[in-house]
């Protein structure tokens, strides 16, 4: 029994994340949520600083320039 377990190339679907900045929340790319359910803040698809996309949902820092998400909530109200 020859099972591939692992492709030759070794390449992975990426999967990337949009990320709340407010509360940290996040949901997969594919969903297409614009918005947080929990407080209707504006998703970060990407860094806006660096454009690297969020790879990670439980992360609060961006992995290609460090910026905190969480200071792009958007304040005016
Ligand atoms: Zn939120
Ligand atoms: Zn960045």
């Amino acid at each position: 029994m020859e099972a591939a377990l692992l492709s030759p190339e070794g390449e992975i679907h990426p999967l990337f994340f949009h990320v709340c900045p407010r509360c940290a929340r996040a949901v997969p790319s594919s969903t297409n949520e614009q918005h947080c359910i929990n407080d209707g803040t504006a998703l970060l698809k990407c860094c806006p600083v660096c454009q690297t996309r969020i790879t990670n949902p439980y992360g609060k820092f961006c992995a290609g320039c460090g910026l905190e998400f969480a200071t792009f909530v958007d304040t005016s109200s």
